[in-house]
């Protein structure tokens, strides 16, 4: 997830809180009206695989990486393609890794 702003006051919160409140309202002045700003790549690799990264633009230079998406074919130490997907999201605190040989 990202960060959210009050589009009137600026006041700057995670989308989770924001998600989590019964009415999504800013909590500073009880606007409803957010930008939500974040980076994203897509990078389209060997073997069909792709790659999303997201930064958070309001995190520090080592931790804007807030969430990455693998899918595809990677090779293994051994040199061997595996099939393989994984999603890290830090702010959701999530780690899922499939792996599997062909
Ligand atoms: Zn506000």
């Amino acid at each position: 997830m990202t960060h959210s702003v009050c589009k009137q006051c600026g006041h700057v919160l995670l989308m989770t809180s924001l998600l989590a409140l019964e009415k999504p309202l800013c909590p500073k002045c009880g606007n409803k009206y957010f930008t939500m700003k974040f980076h994203c790549s897509l990078e389209f690799l060997p073997h069909g695989s792709t790659r999303v990264k997201q930064k958070g633009p309001y995190h520090k230079s080592d931790k804007k990486l807030r969430r990455e998406h693998f899918v595809g074919m990677e090779a293994n130490k051994d040199g061997g393609l595996m099939v393989k997907e994984r999603l890290i999201d830090k702010d959701a605190d999530v780690y899922y890794e499939y792996v599997r040989g062909i």
